[in-house]
């Protein structure tokens, strides 16, 4: 057998004082090492927000691959523009018009993923210190964007509504009276990442009010407004704000995440630089995958594949909210999702659902610990639970363990504080 440490070379000197600064926040995210543990078999894992693509006709998908090859394989396999493929950009309109919003094709910038849009607006609007308001808790991915760019992030309360209004409204105050300058507000308003709630219409026009008054642009970040359980989700806040939203959508959710499709749709005099900077990392995005896409829409009912893939969530969220119901001790509260993949739930205060990941690993469980979704420590007694990758009878399993997990670590506790 090779001894593949043979062949691990060896870092120079010091390297790591020659890094640059902004290096110093470029650590792997809770949920990254996490993945590891979290994928061994006999493990349930209720960590990973991967989206489940058994609902996914992958004969289907493999003749659109050949055929598209074989018909315009000259085109897909070469370098394309830097803005994204024309004709998807108008099919980009189109899936967007779902949620109401009216565009025009020049102003959608194609991404890798819309995790690539969150890195090109940071790079953009980001100088060291600058303050980025998100909802507490927030996308690990975006805070660890965010940190790498040296911003300064601060949470604002969210409750079973999304954000509250005068929770940031106080924090704008505060944050300006400090002198700092405050660069956007980053919102997932539907079935949120990671606590899975939704900004209903009348929030939406208020958080919208305030920042167009206070100048503020708001990033709108929608990866699962189409992944609604019980009815379609209110209007995006781009459809009744052209100007002062950047919003951000993707493939991701909606069809695949291998394919690493998703855009930026901006206003006009924001849409240039997202070009130069998204140019400048990739050259252009994968011409071969956006020209998938491009097909699978123009050919397939992909309205009715969500349709599917909405059914295939709802069934695990249902598992989800009543094995808690069942298994859950009094004292833990969690939200309700009506879309989406996430759970997010509160236990009391004294649990550490950092310290208690290797006693759910014993009892073969896996969550992510609430405070990878808080850049400044907070989440410590939450967690995130997500229902899309197993079968609902391996996530009544895992709740069912998880359950007792958590009730012997409240009655260690609350014995731990009578003692004392
Ligand atoms: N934003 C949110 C809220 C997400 O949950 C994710 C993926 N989990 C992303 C952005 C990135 O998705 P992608 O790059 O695959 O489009």
């Amino acid at each position: 057998m090779t001894d593949v440490t043979r062949f691990h070379t060896h870092a120079p000197e010091n390297l790591d004082e020659r890094f640059a600064r902004r290096a110093s926040g470029m650590q792997a995210s809770e949920i990254r090492s996490l993945f590891a543990v979290a994928s061994r078999p006999e493990i349930v894992s209720l960590a990973g927000g991967m989206p489940n693509l058994s609902a996914l006709p992958m004969e289907m998908m493999a003749g659109l691959i050949g055929k598209l090859i074989a018909e315009h394989g000259q085109e897909a396999l070469q370098y394309g523009s830097g803005q994204g493929h024309p004709k998807l950009r108008e099919q980009i309109c189109d899936v967007m018009a779902l949620e109401g919003i009216r565009a025009n094709p020049d102003d959608v910038v194609v991404t890798t993923g819309s995790q690539q849009a969150l890195d090109l607006i940071s790079r953009i609007f980001i100088d060291p210190g600058d303050v980025v308001l998100v909802e507490a808790p927030s996308y690990v991915g975006a805070l660890g964007t965010f940190k790498q760019y040296e911003a300064q992030v601060v949470h604002v309360e969210l409750d079973q509504d999304g954000i509250v209004s005068d929770s940031l409204r106080e924090a704008i105050k505060t944050i300006r009276f400090s002198g700092r300058k405050i660069k956007f507000l980053y919102l997932i308003p539907n079935y949120q990442n990671p606590a899975g709630v939704l900004l209903p219409a009348d929030r939406r026009t208020e958080i919208l009010e305030i920042c167009r008054k206070e100048k503020i642009m708001v990033v709108e970040d929608n990866p699962y407004g189409l992944l609604g359980f019980e009815r379609p989700s209110p209007n995006a806040m781009r459809a009744e704000d052209s100007e002062n939203v950047i919003y951000l959508g993707s493939f991701s959710k909606t069809i695949a995440p291998g394919l690493r499709v998703g855009w930026a749709l901006a206003p006009a005099a924001l849409r240039e630089k997202l070009v130069i900077a998204s140019e400048s990392s990739i050259l252009c995005p994968s011409n071969f995958t956006q020209m998938a896409i491009s097909s699978y829409l123009a050919d397939q009912p992909w309205r009715n594949q969500i349709t599917a893939f909405c059914k295939l969530y709802k069934v695990r969220r249902d598992a989800m909210l009543e094995s808690l119901d069942q298994y859950f001790p009094k004292g833990a509260t969690w939200t309700k999702p009506q879309g989406g993949f996430y759970v997010w739930v509160n236990l009391p205060p004294e649990i550490d659902t950092k310290a208690m990941m290797p006693k759910a690993i014993v009892a073969k469980v896996a969550y992510v610990p609430g405070t990878a979704f808080y850049a400044d420590g907070l989440g410590s007694w939450s967690m995130r639970l997500s229902y899309c990758h197993p079968t609902p009878e391996r996530i009544r399993e895992g709740i069912k363990s998880l359950g007792s997990v958590v009730e012997q670590e409240m009655e260690r506790r609350s014995g731990g504080i009578a003692l004392n």
